[in-house]
């Protein structure tokens, strides 16, 4: 075959073959999809929200406060994303109620579900830590990323599917010094991630989480501010510096994309080459 004719034949394989070129915008696109996202006016969440809002989806931020949501809102709108919000504290039963039927007025159904909401009250040796500490920690870590799976799914039922997205932590993985019970709610996630996986399949729902390693947000800010901190994380690190709340909102959109469609059940750590494997 003479050059000509190969590079005929190459250009016939792309436009007829989807699995020769790059995937076409509409495997990626998330337009017509309705996206609950939590605890998302700040940080990965609010990343999470972006990342979903550009790729289509009509996105419902959220948190504890009234005036960071009119923030996030404003923000998202004028980077041309569908944008609606509402307060909850993902803590109270009530709120969480609200968050879906808020949803459901104003955007006619739920597809996406990022539960990103976490606290961290306690900091030291995890046999100082209290009753109070764990409740509160397992309540809003673990224990409502499970009741807001519960909310949303019949509804996911009635578009005839869904993605649930979990934000871990590599802390979940490894425990992190200090944050013993923070870390063993996120190692939670991991086990609920896999525990819902295989009955919500039925349901053509996928259930997958991310784990971030240390990302630039408030959350983390003492661990990021702290050049003798960061100095001996950058040794666990293949890439050497701290990530970026895009690179975990990215993450989240390609599990919901249908480039993701065979996944689910995994988590994706995204931490710059932390070795942190069960
Ligand atoms: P962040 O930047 O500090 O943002 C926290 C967000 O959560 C804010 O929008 C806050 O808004 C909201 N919030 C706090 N408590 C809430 C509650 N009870 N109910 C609803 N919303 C609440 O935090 P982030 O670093 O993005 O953390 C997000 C998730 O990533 C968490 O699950 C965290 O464990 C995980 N993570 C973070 C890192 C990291 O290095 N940053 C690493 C691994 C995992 P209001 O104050 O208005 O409520």
């Amino acid at each position: 075959m003479n050059c000509r004719l190969m590079l005929r034949s190459a250009f016939r394989g792309l436009r007829t073959n989807p699995a020769a070129g790059p995937r076409s915008m509409s495997q990626s696109s998330l337009a017509g999809k309705v996206a609950i996202v939590t605890a998302s006016t700040d940080g990965i969440g609010l990343a999470a929200a972006q990342a979903l809002g550009q790729r289509g989806a009509r996105v419902v931020v959220s948190s504890r406060r009234q005036a960071n949501v009119d923030k996030a809102v404003a923000l998202l709108q004028s980077r041309s994303i569908q944008v609606t919000g509402t307060t909850c504290n993902v803590g109270k039963g009530e709120d969480r109620e609200k968050l879906v039927q808020t949803t459901l007025d104003r955007c006619g159904g739920i597809d996406i579900l990022v539960s990103n909401a976490a606290v961290n009250p306690f900091f030291g040796n995890i046999m100082d830590s209290t009753e109070d500490v764990w409740d509160k920690i397992l309540a809003i870590n673990v224990k409502s990323a499970f009741l807001m799976t519960k909310l949303v799914v019949p509804h996911m039922e009635k578009r005839g599917g869904g993605n649930v997205i979990f934000v871990s932590s590599v802390a979940g993985y490894q425990p992190m010094q200090g944050l013993g019970p923070y870390s063993v709610s996120k190692t939670a996630l991991l086990g609920l991630t896999r525990a819902l996986a295989p009955d919500l399949a039925q349901s053509n729902i996928r259930v997958n989480c991310v784990a971030p390693g240390v990302i630039k947000t408030r959350f983390s800010a003492t661990l990021w501010q702290n050049e003798d901190i960061m100095d001996e994380f950058k040794k666990q690190l293949s890439i050497k510096r701290v990530g970026e709340p895009e690179e975990i909102g990215g993450a989240i959109a390609f599990l919901c994309s249908e480039e993701a469609s065979f996944i689910t059940g995994e988590t994706i750590t995204v931490s710059g080459g932390m070795g942190c494997r069960l």
